[in-house]
């Protein structure tokens, strides 16, 4: 993809309006996922953004990005010369690789207040969401034997990551060392921020360039969910002047309002199309079978949720009606089933 930025061996560079230099590394996340990690050099700066996903090829990738800096761009910056690490969110495919990274670098680590303890207490953080998991999917009417699977799906991540601590937070409105304006933007996940660098905008997940990110039910996690998420887009498109957005998977996005706009535009179809659904009374299983289909593996789990948020979002706002009340009030523990009111 061409744009005002040179790229040198997958690694691109991009120079601010007021001259803070932004650099791109990729990096393989998970077998099928890929990202970038940035960093941001400006005077004695050198910050590191999101970590990868810790797995070999992700820290082999991170390596291999400096080394490029190095060689190519004559940056003459490594791991243990950092001066911060900030966390975008606090999923895995970002802040993974922190354990590894900080074995080489005593730079201090900084995160949303929300997804703190994500990162400091990681086994308490799963554990505690898989039981609200297995409520929601219990409800939504997924059998027994589905649902441990799933579960066991989710808990094999806990073997990914040590707790680390966290020295420092990213607080909303904030300018960050001079140089970085915080936007907290919850909804795919709660301590997401976008990170703002004059005319910059890095976008985690928040906004990509192809995909509409993920979505989850706020009553598994509080701050998601797509009523808090559609928020934080309209927050995002009121900052002035964003000229250009990274993300932390896919390209660069040359125009961002208008990808705000077709995000928006997405999930209101999709929310149409949850309501057409609904003419008659379906469980969230039903629903997310109808939008995605038949779906495998950790791809059950993610189209379930995302298929929950929509109904959530609609129900909340008095859209949707429980069908089944009766059967609710005489057989705790059975599925519900929402009906277009
Ligand atoms: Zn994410
Ligand atoms: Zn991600």
């Amino acid at each position: 993809m061409q744009g005002p930025w040179e790229e040198r061996d997958g690694v691109l560079r991009y120079r601010t309006k007021s001259g803070v230099e932004i650099y791109r590394l990729p990096i393989r996340l998970f077998p099928e996922l890929d990202g970038y990690v940035y960093l941001i050099l400006a005077d004695d700066h050198r910050i590191l953004v999101d970590a990868g996903s810790g797995l070999p090829e992700s820290l082999e990738d991170l390596r291999r990005g400096f080394e490029i800096l190095r060689a190519r761009y004559g940056c003459q910056v490594d791991l243990h010369q950092l001066t911060a690490i900030l966390i975008t969110h606090g999923h895995i495919d970002h802040f993974g690789g922190l354990a590894s990274i900080r074995q080489q670098s005593p730079a201090p680590v900084f995160v949303h207040e929300l997804d703190r303890r994500v990162l400091v207490n990681y086994s308490e953080r799963l554990i505690t969401v898989a039981q609200e998991i297995r409520y929601f999917l219990n409800q939504a009417g997924v059998s027994p034997e589905r649902q441990s699977a799933l579960l066991n799906l989710y808990l094999s991540m806990k073997a990914l990551f040590q707790s680390t601590p966290v020295e420092g937070l990213l607080t909303d409105g904030e300018m960050l060392f001079g140089i970085l304006r915080v936007h907290h933007t919850p909804g795919h996940c709660p301590g997401q921020v976008c990170l703002q660098i004059d005319e910059v905008l890095l976008t985690s997940d928040h906004i990509l360039a192809h995909t509409t990110p993920h979505q989850a039910p706020e009553r598994i996690t509080r701050y998601t969910g797509l009523g808090h998420y559609l928020e934080s887009l309209r927050r995002v498109a009121a900052i002035p002047d964003i000229a250009l957005a990274f993300g932390g998977h896919e390209d660069p996005i040359l125009n961002p309002y208008e990808r705000i706009a077709a995000i928006e535009a997405f999930h209101h179809q999709r929310l149409e199309r949850v309501l057409e659904i609904c003419k008659e009374p379906r469980t969230i299983a039903e629903v997310s079978k109808a939008l995605f289909g038949r779906q495998y593996g950790y791809g059950v789990l993610l189209a379930l949720l995302e298929a929950g948020a929509h109904v959530e979002y609609l129900y909340d706002r008095g859209y949707l009606q429980v069908a089944n009340l009766d059967q609710l009030e005489n057989e705790p523990g059975t599925p519900i089933r929402y009906r277009r009111l």
